[in-house]
């Protein structure tokens, strides 16, 4: 298991991380097998989505923000119950296959962290598995 350290400077962001966790694959020697990218927080998001346009990332990123006010009738006294709720809709992990060394992906697809009550420091473990 490793684990990678990532620093996030705006409340609501998308930050690529498809090539630290190739990286990883490459460091544990993973030919065929899975890795599993989790995250330990409550208010922020592992999703896989387009990276070829980075205008794909700011309508996603407006989108939750439009379906999901940063301020209204919330209970929570943090006041950041909307990131709460976006990292409940985007999950805390992604499980990707790997072959031949390579993270299987379609041409257009990236493994993204989402933030959503930044800036803040973030921690994400990533997990690999070889196939015998
Ligand atoms: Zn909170």
């Amino acid at each position: 298991m490793k684990e990678l350290h990532i620093s996030s400077n705006q409340r609501n962001q998308m930050i690529d991380i498809t090539t630290n966790i190739q990286h990883v694959i490459k460091e544990e020697k993973i030919n065929d097998g899975i890795v599993i990218v989790y995250i330990p927080h409550t208010t922020a998001g592992i999703t896989i989505n387009e990276g070829a346009d980075p205008s794909v990332q700011q309508d996603i990123i407006e989108t939750l923000q439009k379906l999901i006010p940063a301020h209204t009738n919330y209970k929570h006294m943090e006041g950041n119950s909307d990131a709460h709720i976006k990292a409940s809709l985007l999950g805390s992990s992604v499980t990707v296959l790997v072959t031949k060394g390579t993270l299987i992906l379609g041409t257009w697809q990236r493994i993204f962290f989402y933030e959503g009550d930044g800036p803040r420091n973030r921690t994400v473990y990533v997990y690999t598995s070889k196939n015998k």
